[in-house]
């Protein structure tokens, strides 16, 4: 499949390892229930675990029908949950978004603003100030998602 360069995916790490590591979001110290449960009420839809091995980072795959996050056990925090799931409504918003775009990254700082107590100007700010891209989606609407399953497959 043909994507557009993902640009900015290392200044994300980045970012996330300058303005995280010491967050208590950052820790991976939710059960992978709790982690279903916050991906669940991110996304909006139904979540369903699925069982597999083999993966070293945590990842997000959408398919026509169901949407996956894998996350092995280092990933399992609020902060990775919310990296997760804002690759899904990335995706969704546009199959030719950047993986780690500017659209992400407004979907990202969206997700910690509501679910994880974080100001959203303050983290804007300071990804703009770290030279990432925080971009709007224009005409983004919110929608329930087409796919009624998402799934975090247990690694
Ligand atoms: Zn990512």
């Amino acid at each position: 499949m043909a994507r557009i360069a993902d640009f900015q995916r290392n200044k994300v790490y980045s970012w996330e390892r300058v303005t995280f590591t010491s967050d208590e979001h950052y820790k991976g110290s939710l059960t992978l229930e709790e982690c279903k449960e916050l991906a669940a009420k991110m996304y909006g839809a139904r979540v369903v675990v699925k069982d597999g091995r083999g993966r070293s980072h945590a990842g997000a795959c959408v398919s026509k029908r169901v949407a996956t996050i894998t996350l092995p056990i280092w990933a399992r925090n609020p902060l990775v949950v919310a990296h997760e799931v804002a690759h899904i409504q990335n995706y969704r918003f546009s199959k030719d978004s950047s993986a780690h775009g500017g659209v992400f990254m407004w979907f990202f700082i969206e997700l910690l603003s509501k679910h994880c107590g974080k100001d959203r100007d303050t983290l804007t700010k300071s990804a703009r100030d770290f030279g990432l891209r925080v971009a709007m989606p224009m005409g983004y609407v919110y929608k329930q998602p087409e796919h009624s399953i998402l799934q975090v497959a247990n690694l």
